[in-house]
């Protein structure tokens, strides 16, 4: 197992400038944990008056997790099914803190976790992930996606103290939750190549050994594909840590950049117009793997063109906002008074070509991610996710919109195509 602790310290003083911090005080994995949660709590200082946040499934995976709890005064907030973790969920559990809750337990995932890791953050309250599924990557980062009216934003959030997953529990949950979190790895090949064209094109901060460590981390999960969906707690265990891996690379940077690109602004506007149409998004790596397929089939397309000939990019705003609708004002404010690509100089992209068609080829092909996902269960087409074609077409074209953040895809609306 990677010793995380020497990890988070070998990145301290990097010659790249940037400080590269975590706040992870202690990560276990491990099998039969959850029995432990209690004297892992109490090892690492954690006050007497505790929040458990969970949901139905979540606590009933992790059960025996609250008879280790005895010496605690233990307050619970079982959700009967948390999929949207919105601003109210965020409230909630503020609400207990300011009535004196001294910290919190959050058993789950994404939904469970991102609420109790922004008020934990809000109120400088201690906090403790424990997980029931390797669904997700953003467990050890310093960030919660959170929905308000229907807009999906990241935010600034804390980074937990300590995360805990039980390789037992890991290695039952559904196996569609686990395809989630390979889908949710892939993407970071789409994430690198984003990081780095826009930081050969823009002043953007970026840090090689960070981006080594997401690298290091799909590879690595790549080549467990075909064990994935197996209920193995070697594997899970190995899969969980490749997802804390990447994590922890997030919380270097202090914003999603190592791990997040394109294919994940796509799935929020999936996510954010289905919210809208009051459908329940799928699980956030499962759209996510569809979405790095689509956006790596086009990079690879882009790859072939030996030169280019670029231009300032052409924004017919009135239409992009209408397409928005409802979510336009959100997606103005990061497009006003100037958008990303406005410092971007034509001439360069088309000077720096050939640099970026090597950065496109340096992460597998097309085939490779499309069989890897395929082996470990993954859905591969939109359809099968759900989503129409006139709605993928205008999320293809429209998306990179409401994020303010550079990606080679928003780069591809400047070229003569
Ligand atoms: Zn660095
Ligand atoms: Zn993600």
């Amino acid at each position: 197992m990677t010793d995380f602790k020497k990890l988070i310290n070998d990145y301290k003083n990097c010659s790249c400038g940037m400080k590269h911090e975590c706040a992870i005080n202690d990560i276990r994995i491990g099998s039969g944990l959850v029995y432990e949660v209690g004297n892992i709590l109490k090892e690492n200082n954690f006050p007497k008056k505790i929040l458990v946040t969970a949901d139905k499934n979540t606590i009933k995976a992790a059960d025996g997790i609250l008879d280790t709890l005895s010496d605690f005064e233990v307050s619970t907030y079982i959700y009967d099914n948390l999929r949207v973790a919105t601003m109210d969920d965020v409230r909630l559990v503020e609400d207990f803190i300011d009535k004196g809750i001294g910290a919190v337990l959050a058993v789950g995932t994404g939904s469970i976790h991102d609420p109790a890791r922004m008020a934990c953050a809000n109120k400088n309250v201690p906090l403790c992930l424990f997980a029931t599924a390797p669904s997700m990557d953003g467990f050890a980062s310093y960030s919660a996606p959170i929905v308000d009216s229907c807009f999906k934003i990241t935010y600034p959030a804390k980074c937990p103290e300590v995360i805990i997953g039980d390789t037992k529990i890991l290695a039952k949950a559904p196996a569609e939750l686990k395809s989630a979190g390979f889908g949710d790895m892939i993407s970071k090949y789409i994430a690198i190549i984003d990081w780095k064209v826009s930081a050969l094109l823009t002043n953007e901060s970026y840090c090689d050994r960070v981006c080594a460590l997401t690298r290091f981390a799909v590879d690595n999960l790549m080549k467990m594909a075909d064990k994935v969906t197996l209920e193995d707690e070697e594997t899970a265990g190995a899969i969980f840590e490749s997802l804390l891996l990447t994590g922890i690379a997030m919380s270097f940077t202090k914003t999603s950049r190592p791990g997040s690109g394109t294919e994940h602004i796509q799935a929020h506007y999936w996510e954010c117009k289905e919210l809208l149409d009051n459908i329940v998004p799928n699980y956030h790596g499962i759209d996510v793997g569809v979405s790095t397929l689509m956006i790596l089939k086009y990079y690879k397309e882009l790859a072939l063109l030996k030169s280019v000939k670029a231009h300032k990019e052409v924004n017919d705003w009135e239409t992009i906002y209408n397409v928005y609708g409802e979510l336009a004002s959100d997606v103005k404010k990061l497009n006003t008074p100037d958008t990303i690509t406005d410092a971007i100089d034509p001439k360069d992209i088309e000077d720096k070509w050939g640099e970026i068609v090597e950065i496109i080829n340096s992460v597998p092909s097309y085939e490779d991610c499309l069989s890897a996902m395929k082996v470990a269960g993954c859905p591969v087409t939109y359809n099968q996710i759900g989503k129409s074609d006139d709605f993928v077409k205008e999320s293809f074209a429209y998306h990179p919109y409401m994020r303010r953040r550079l990606s080679l895809k928003r780069v591809s609306h400047m070229l003569d195509l």
